[in-house]
């Protein structure tokens, strides 16, 4: 019987291992930890994100910066519709929320873990954890995984150990070249007047550019006790993680809270300030701001919250608008998004068959997951890429 070694007992080895035919191999998954999956254990904040609604490949690769031309073919074999039928026909049923996330209905990503569990076990899957693969090289007849345990021989390897230096440099020495590792998903480190001691406020469509790399995005944005955070930051930290990487994450960035043009806003203002002529600037609703931010703004725009409306002069107005919808700050380093890190970079996608994930390199290797040169944005697309990418090494496997 022809033998399938895993590399890597994490979230794309666990997915494709429970797709495969076990009466034509014998397959084994070593795991450098106690345990494994861990990392789905943790992933969500303990709720695990499995996948995003969005059920069609050509919209759904938009959201993979680094990725999208080669996975439309994957999405186009298995896409979130099959991942939300393969979890639900095996007892777990899932739920998508409001903006598209889909989770577990047990809110636990202990379900997903214990389907998977539960799938490996009732095949004839050998499970090898603390056993931490030092180097492969290639033989006659297949491959040598070396471990500091013992050796493996192997007639095909799914090489699916995540991205850290060390995998990187395992499969560089087989003969792929690699993409340097940068995180990606993380939020701005920012000290400035204007949010200092205000965090937890959000904006629901801010815009956020960063003029020096001709760059911008939009959505709710959060400020938090380092800086700023929320999917517009997250977003172009994704797009942008190596030009960010480079400026040793040391830019500015030009935010608008209010997500509408100055002329609107200041259109807004004034039709607000004619029908509410007796009100005080500081006690004025006009823009859809926490009350707290409104003063700040007024405080940094030197405005006297006490000051009738319609006595601000008109420098008073502009500095104002400007605050509110070209605020230029300094980002001075990064923070990691709620543990979620994510690295763009890895395994050249050149090198790689995307109709079965094998290696246009090694014959009978197939990789998978963050060791590839493909990251997501925040929302279930990472997990998505590597079930779908696994999903298709099982097949190509099981038809051999
Ligand atoms: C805190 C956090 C939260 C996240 N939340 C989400 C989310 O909700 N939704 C989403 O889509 N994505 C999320 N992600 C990203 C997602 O977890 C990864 O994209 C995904 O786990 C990658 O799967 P993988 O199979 O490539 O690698 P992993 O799941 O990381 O598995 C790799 C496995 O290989 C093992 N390994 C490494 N080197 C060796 C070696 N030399 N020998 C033996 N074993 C080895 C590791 O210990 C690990 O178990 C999150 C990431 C983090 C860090």
């Amino acid at each position: 019987m022809k033998k399938i070694i895993f590399v890597g007992g994490g979230a794309s080895a666990f997915f494709c291992a429970a797709n495969l035919d076990d009466t034509k191999y014998k397959i084994i998954i070593l795991e450098q930890n106690a345990d494994v999956l861990q990392k789905v254990k943790i992933s969500g904040g303990g709720r695990c994100n499995v996948s995003h609604a969005c059920f069609n490949p050509k919209e759904l690769v938009q959201f993979y910066p680094r990725g999208s031309r080669e996975l439309l073919s994957v999405f186009t074999k298995f896409q979130p519709g099959d991942t939300m039928e393969w979890f639900e026909s095996r007892n777990v049923p899932l739920k998508i929320e409001e903006d598209g996330r889909i989770f577990p209905e047990s809110n636990s990503s202990q379900s997903i873990i214990d389907c998977m569990q539960k799938e490996i076990s009732a095949k004839n899957i050998e499970v090898k954890t603390q056993s931490v693969v030092k180097q492969i090289i290639t033989t006659e007849n297949g491959y040598k995984i070396i471990t500091k345990e013992g050796e493996f021989d192997a007639d095909f390897v799914v090489f699916t150990p995540g991205s850290s230096p060390k995998t990187l440099k395992i499969i560089e020495e087989l003969g792929h070249s690699t993409i340097p590792a940068v995180p990606s998903l993380f939020t701005f480190n920012i000290k400035d007047e204007l949010i200092s001691d205000l965090p937890g406020t959000s904006f629901l469509n801010a815009e956020v550019a960063i003029p020096k790399l001709k760059t911008d995005e939009s959505g709710p944005l959060l400020i938090t006790h380092w800086g700023l955070s929320g999917p517009a930051i997250l977003k172009i930290s994704a797009w942008k993680a190596r030009e960010l990487a480079d400026l040793k994450y040391q830019f500015e960035i030009k935010v608008n809270f209010l997500g509408i043009d100055k002329e609107d806003a200041e259109d807004l203002f004034n039709d607000y300030k004619n029908v509410n002529t007796k009100k005080t600037i500081g006690s004025s609703r006009i823009f859809d701001i926490t009350n707290r931010f409104w003063h700040r703004i007024l405080w940094l725009s030197k405005i006297d919250l006490e000051k009738n409306i319609s006595q601000l002069t008109k420098s008073e107005i502009q500095n104002l608008l400007e605050n509110l919808c070209n605020r230029k700050l300094k980002v001075t380093g990064k923070s990691t998004y709620k543990d979620e890190f994510v690295t763009a970079g890895g395994v050249n996608l050149k090198e790689i068959n995307f109709k079965n994930m094998q290696s246009k390199i090694l014959p009978n290797f197939y990789l998978a997951g963050e060791v590839l040169n493909i990251d997501a944005v925040t929302g279930g697309y990472n997990f998505q890429a590597c079930w779908s990418e696994a999903w298709l090494i099982a097949q190509d496997l099981n038809s051999l």
